[in-house]
């Protein structure tokens, strides 16, 4: 069936209108209706440029969509298992997640004293005040914090704008009181909020702020945009399997960072850890992990965009980097793609410029060695890459420590789609044992594919030839069906595993040569 532009317009203004009435579950599936049209219709073009234009606005939409699953699962976390105490003291008694924010607003809306579930924070704040550093969840100073802000939807415009709401002390909070003069206490649900926002929101108290002057400014501008990751906020336990990765990164970076005294000398940590294995294997992941659990500032590089997006000025990137690293330390740098640094892949000034970063970047972690026997000022090097074979002795040599991160085991596999399918429905015919054994050598990424897929499958049934405006009346309850053994079945065989033997083999071989455990 042939797909016309109008439909596409037609479906995200959908997507985006259910998004903006805080009708998250409904945007979701509009969301993933629209990619799968867009697929459709960019299957069908021939032009290059035009099917690149094309591939630019579905990139869009996906990262819309990623931002909408975002602000859901972090109503989800939000948790009702309290009395809410309504005023007149009237209870609202819940112990389920919030499904969406129409859901909580239909509780309280029922009175005007009562206000509206604000957004989390993070989708209506910029960092001003410079990089954060990753915070665990319960980080108590946050939350001790005098002055709190509160996002509030403020546009219904299709770019979600967000207005923040400056409130002083609790106490001082100017709020519409009811008729009989009673205090709104919202309770425990309100105190859960504002300690989400705390995670995502910068810490209130001045940072200090990495200073430069001149040309270099604009460099540290967009180091502090692109790079600079403010809360990754993944913790181990989010990471399925690899035991003995995290044992080895604990060893490697994050008691070095806690216990920096003891780690000197001959202790010293290591210069470098790589991360290697085959893709989708959760290296990002890990990484982020690193950051959040040792609370670092994370700088999350990736090597291609050092080298192809800031043409001519990548040495100093590299250099502006580590001088930020180590002002905003304790912080870990991550490099993505580390091999591309050394491939011999392009044209002969892509490669000029990838020798140069690679220069600077071996100066630059032989400095790190120095400067980390200050107390407080560990900075940690992690890369990773999918081609170790294409990385050459110096780089290899700094990168000390090698790990390998493997495709996941059984039990592994069983983890990782329990994880993914947290938030779907299942028919009581599905057996994740079996699933996972017909899952051997998928990677994570391969598995979390399987999944989406197979939680979608009911819906693309069921609005298989179905126009729009037909798509559109459909309850949510026909749409959001258990996910069963047969969905698994079909997306098992539309997705095959991105990994084969030879790559596997290659991965042993090099490890056996160079790696470290
Ligand atoms: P890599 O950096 O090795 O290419 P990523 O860390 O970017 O892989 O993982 C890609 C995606 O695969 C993640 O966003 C996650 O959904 C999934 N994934 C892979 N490995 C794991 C894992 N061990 N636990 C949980 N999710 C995983």
């Amino acid at each position: 069936m042939e797909v016309t532009i109008k439909e596409i317009c037609d479906n995200i203004k959908l997507a985006r209108e259910m998004s903006m009435l805080g009708n998250y579950e409904s945007a979701q599936v509009y969301y993933e209706g629209t990619i799968q049209m867009l697929n459709r219709f960019i299957f069908t073009l021939n032009e290059p440029l035009r099917k690149n234009k094309w591939q630019q606005v579905q990139r869009k939409i996906v990262d819309e969509y990623d931002h909408v699953k975002e602000i859901s699962n972090t109503l989800l976390t939000f948790t009702l298992d309290t009395n809410i105490d309504l005023p007149f003291g009237r209870k609202v008694t819940r112990d389920e997640p919030v499904k969406d924010i129409s859901e909580y607003n239909s509780i309280v809306d029922t009175d005007p004293d009562v206000w509206p579930a604000p957004i989390p924070a993070e989708h209506g704040f910029s960092n001003r005040n410079g990089p954060t550093k990753a915070k665990s969840q319960n980080s108590s100073r946050r939350s001790d914090s005098k002055t709190k802000t509160i996002s509030r939807v403020a546009s219904s415009n299709q770019t979600r704008k967000l207005e923040p709401i400056r409130r002083n002390n609790r106490k001082d909070v100017e709020r519409p009181s009811s008729s009989k003069g009673e205090k709104v206490d919202l309770g425990k649900f309100e105190k859960e909020i504002r300690e989400v926002e705390a995670v995502d929101k910068p810490e209130q108290e001045e940072e200090k702020k990495f200073e430069c002057h001149g040309m270099e400014r604009d460099l540290v501008d967009v180091l502090e945009r692109d790079i600079v990751q403010k809360n990754p906020n993944i913790k181990w336990d989010d990471i399925a399997d690899l035991a003995e990765a995290k044992r080895l990164l604990e060893e490697a970076v994050v008691l070095p960072m806690w216990m920096p005294d003891y780690f000197k000398g001959i202790r010293r940590p290591w210069k470098g850890v790589l991360m290697v294995g085959p893709p989708g294997t959760g290296k990002t992941m890990l990484a982020k992990a690193v950051a959040t659990e040792c609370g670092t500032t994370f700088f999350n590089v990736s090597s291609s965009t050092l080298t192809s997006k800031y043409r001519g000025e990548s040495e100093k990137m590299v250099r502006l980097l580590f001088e930020m690293a180590r002002f905003y330390a304790p912080s870990t740098i991550f490099i993505d793609e580390i091999d591309s640094l050394c491939s011999r892949r392009g044209s002969e000034s892509e490669h000029e410029a990838s020798r140069r970063v690679k220069s600077e970047l071996l100066v630059q972690m032989d400095g790190i060695t120095a400067n980390n026997d200050e107390p407080g000022k560990v900075v940690m090097v992690l890369a990773a890459t999918n081609f170790p074979w294409d990385i050459d002795e110096a780089l290899r040599r700094r990168l000390e420590k090698r790990i390998y991160i493997p495709l996941p085991t059984q039990e592994g596999r069983e983890a990782l789609l329990k994880i993914n399918l947290r938030e779907v429905k299942l028919d009581p015919d599905v057996n994740i044992p079996a699933i996972a054994r017909h899952l051997d050598g998928y990677s994570g990424a391969d598995i979390t594919n399987v999944c989406r897929d197979a939680s979608m499958m009911s819906m693309r049934r069921k609005i298989y030839g179905l126009r729009p405006d037909q798509i559109r009346q459909l309850p949510k309850e026909e749409l959001d069906l258990p996910v069963t053994r047969r969905d698994f079945e079909e997306a098992i065989v539309k997705n095959n595993k991105s990994v084969s033997r030879e790559d596997l083999d290659k991965y042993d071989k090099w490890m056996n040569e160079f790696g470290s455990s």
